[in-house]
């Protein structure tokens, strides 16, 4: 009856308590819902106490249990019977090293100071531990603490979830603490929740980033390929479970950015909150090989597209798989027309195919050819000339897949080959038959390579002459030359010719002209090329020669001396003559028949031409050995012309001939022996007079430029043939003897007038055309004057 007492006044406090406790009322309730009738029943909470899962007890003010349920006998594995009337702290289920403790406890409890809950570690009646949660209130009676009412649940099996959880949770985050990969926890407001320290890769500390905003460290080219993947993570567009893997680059702290590869998934956290996690990995380096793997397989496609040679590719079968724009270009053919076509049949002529098809057999069994040269047979049906260069392809797993060919076309080539070979030939034929010795020798003068000519020049054979030392045929009085020379060409200058002997092997001497070049290999001298000619006739015939120049000068100073003599021995009975036929011709000695006037006339005139052509071989021979004499003179050339206009107006007048003169102002006074000049002038204005036909004119001009004055005499007569426009100033010259004699010269005037003008370094020339005129031109030069003016002061202030 206690029993029931006590377990009824359990009863009213669990119906006070059910407010209170979550698990008390949620358990009620649904008794309530069901039994409403039952549940105000004293049966009903007797019910409830009994299978309530969770131990009540009762215990006095003493300690000792004074009630207790069914579950706390299951709980503790002790009958209700071994549980009453038994002091809380000596039943064994509190452990003995805990009962001071909980003596203290229960004692504080009574006095009000204890707390509600309480977690012991307690044992069952096997010894087995439990770690229990106990609710403890004191049961008050008339307002007296008549004991303490202890409500007790098993949390064990709790409890040790929820270690696993922690343990588990500690085993997650070591991982996600010690791994390389970026492990990140994002709010779905993207600030960072947790940042695993792998991060410290970029410079940064995971607590400096919790709590900021994880798009600060994103490449400002990923914000927009990022939100768009979290609003799709977030509204669901991914499966739930599904990751989401993508790229993004995040800023180191020195602001590089690096690149991730990550898997994002919406997960709850502890709060059933959603939050994000990232699990990234660094994939810079991957990328950065991965570019550079493009980059060379974009570099190895533009050779090939651009490369200047074949490249072509052949399957096992030797069908075409591929070739690149420049077997396009060589064969005409573009690749998408051949592709798959059998390659011996396409393009080799027939009678390469056999052994083309062997070479392609072994490159297969990989042994590769190189340098081979067939032709293929382009699509205009021409012949290309192609060396190739062949190589096995295998695929990954080292199977043969076929042939790579890499051809170049050398078509070209060989006909530059051949030329060269023919013209090789050409100088080979030229240099073995020419005349001229060529002889290569080293730089110590050893013959290496000597051509026939040598042969029949020295008398020594090839055998013979080759290793021989030059020295051998050159005669010693020669050998300081031939030493000079063998310098200049190790200097790499080439040797000019100069003249030399060759000593033969009969002993004779040849005369010869020699000269060379360094001959160069790799850039340096190895040798010298002689070319060595016989020049002993010429040099015999050039004596000859010689020797007749001497005797044809001293024929000349013969000649020259006897007409110089003869003239001046002339000279004085010629001006007698003169004077006896003038004072004859004036009757000063007695009357004449007008026929003894005219032959005296005509002796005259003869006597004239005689004294004329005296005194024009006197000035030559004065001219000539330089002892005439210039008498320098200040001369107004236009007073100078207009003298000579007069002395030669009667012949003019005589053939009707108008004679124009044009003097330039500006033209300065020079200073010049005026006789010579004028007899110059005078001589081109007669020659003028005496070949222009009666009637016609003659032009006279004197110019001035920066360094000359100019003459000029125009007729516009019979002219002077081209071939004989230079001869005309040699001596005794005259374009047709016959008639130009009848006239009274004797071919010395321009001579004369020649060495007059070049004494003061001027020029003399005629322009003409025959039947049309002739233009005699010489120029005098002004410095050359100046100069003598200058002389010329000189004396004056001396
Ligand atoms: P020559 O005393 O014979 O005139 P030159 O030396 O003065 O000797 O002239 C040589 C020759 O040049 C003349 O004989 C004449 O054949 C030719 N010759 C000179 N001047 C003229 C000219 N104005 N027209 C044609 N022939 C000329």
């Amino acid at each position: 009856m206690v029993h029931m007492n006590k377990e009824s006044n359990i009863v009213k406090m669990l119906r006070k308590k059910k407010k209170r406790s979550g698990i008390i009322f949620q358990d009620i309730t649904d008794k309530i819902k069901t039994e409403e009738q039952f549940e105000n029943s004293e049966e009903f909470y007797k019910n409830l106490y009994e299978h309530i899962p969770d131990s009540i007890v009762t215990i006095n003010l003493k300690g000792y249990i004074t009630s207790c349920n069914t579950a706390a006998s299951s709980i503790f594995k002790y009958s209700k019977n071994d549980l009453l009337g038994k002091h809380f702290s000596k039943i064994g289920i509190i452990r003995v090293k805990d009962i001071p403790k909980y003596l203290r406890v229960f004692a504080a409890i009574l006095r009000g100071k204890g707390t509600n809950l309480y977690e012991i570690t307690v044992n069952d009646r096997d010894g087995i531990s439990h770690i229990v949660e106990s609710h403890i209130s004191l049961i008050k009676k008339n307002n007296k603490i008549s004991g303490v009412l202890a409500i007790t649940r098993d949390i064990t099996d709790r409890k040790k979830s929820k270690e696993e959880l922690i343990e588990s949770q500690k085993r997650y985050r070591l991982i996600a603490e010690n791994t390389n990969d970026l492990i990140i926890i994002t709010d779905t407001d993207k600030t960072f929740r947790y940042v695993s320290p792998s991060i410290k890769s970029l410079g940064y500390n995971p607590d400096e980033l919790i709590g900021k905003d994880s798009f600060s460290l994103l490449h400002p080219k990923d914000k927009k390929s990022i939100t768009f993947m979290l609003k799709q993570l977030i509204i669901g567009l991914y499966k739930p479970g599904m990751n989401s893997c993508f790229e993004y680059r995040l800023r180191d702290k020195s602001g590089i950015y690096h690149s991730f590869e990550a898997t994002t998934k919406l997960v709850k956290d502890e709060s059933g909150k959603h939050v994000i996690l990232s699990i990234s990995r660094d994939i810079t380096e991957q990328k950065k090989a991965k570019e550079m793997l493009q980059y060379e397989k974009d570099f190895a496609e533009s050779i090939i597209k651009t490369a200047q040679a074949i490249v072509l590719v052949l399957d096992t079968q030797g069908c075409i798989v591929n070739f690149n724009p420049y077997m396009e270009e060589i064969s005409g053919y573009a690749l998408t027309e051949m592709q798959g076509k059998d390659w011996f049949t396409t393009f080799l002529p027939k009678c390469d195919r056999k052994h083309i098809r062997n070479l392609f057999q072994k490159a297969l069994n990989n042994i590769q050819t190189r340098g081979n040269m067939n032709s293929i047979v382009t699509k205009n049906g021409h012949k290309r000339e192609i060396e190739w260069y062949d190589k096995t392809l295998k695929d990954a797993q080292g199977n043969v897949v076929g042939v790579l060919a890499i051809g170049q076309d050398s078509t070209e080539r060989k006909l530059m080959e051949k030329e060269l070979r023919q013209s090789e030939e050409k100088y080979r034929n030229l240099i073995q038959n020419t005349k001229d010795s060529i002889v290569i020798i080293d730089l110590k003068g050893c013959v290496k390579f000597a051509n026939k000519a040598s042969e029949q020049m020295t008398g020594y054979t090839l055998s013979e002459g080759v290793g021989m030392n030059v020295k051998k045929i050159t005669p010693f009085n020669y050998w300081p030359k031939s030493y000079k020379a063998l310098q200049k060409a190790k200097k790499g200058e080439d040797i000019p010719y100069f003249e030399s002997e060759i000593k033969r092997k009969d002993g004779k001497i040849l005369q010869v002209e020699t000269g060379g070049q360094p001959i160069l290999k790799d850039g340096k001298i190895v040798g010298v090329q002689i070319i060595t000619r016989d020049i002993t006739e010429r040099k015999n015939s050039e004596e000859k020669i010689k020797k007749q120049n001497t005797q044809l000068k001293k024929l000349d100073n013969i000649k020259t001396n006897f007409l110089n003599t003869t003239s001046h021995e002339l000279r004085t009975p010629v001006a007698s003559i003169k004077g006896y036929i003038q004072m004859l011709l004036k009757q000063t000695l007695g009357e004449i028949t007008i026929e003894q006037k005219k032959a005296l006339e005509v002796i005259l005139r003869n006597t004239n031409r005689l004294d004329n052509l005296i005194e024009n071989i006197l000035d030559i021979s004065r001219l000539e050995s330089g002892t005439m004499k210039f008498i320098p003179e200040k001369t107004d050339i236009t007073k100078m012309i207009k003298e000579i206009i007069e002395t030669m107006q009667i012949m003019a007048d005589l053939k009707k001939i108008k004679i124009d003169v044009d003097i330039q102002k500006e033209i300065p006074d020079l200073i010049i022996d005026q006789e010579r000049i004028k007899q110059v002038l005078i001589n081109i204005v007669d020659n003028a007079l005496k070949f222009s036909a009666n009637n016609s004119i003659i032009n006279i001009y004197a110019t001035v430029n920066k360094n000359n004055v100019l003459f000029e005499v125009q007729d516009f007569g019979r002219g002077i043939p081209i071939k004989k426009q230079k001869k005309i100033f040699e001596k005794f010259y005259q374009v047709d003897a016959g008639t130009d004699r009848k006239f009274g010269g004797v071919g010395l005037g321009l001579t004369i007038s020649k060495e007059i003008i070049d004494f003061y370094g001027g020029q003399i020339w005629v322009d003409s055309t025959i039947n049309k005129g002739s233009s005699f031109k010489f120029s005098l030069p002004l410095q050359t004057t100046k100069d003598i003016e200058d002389d010329l002061q000189k004396i004056y202030v001396a």
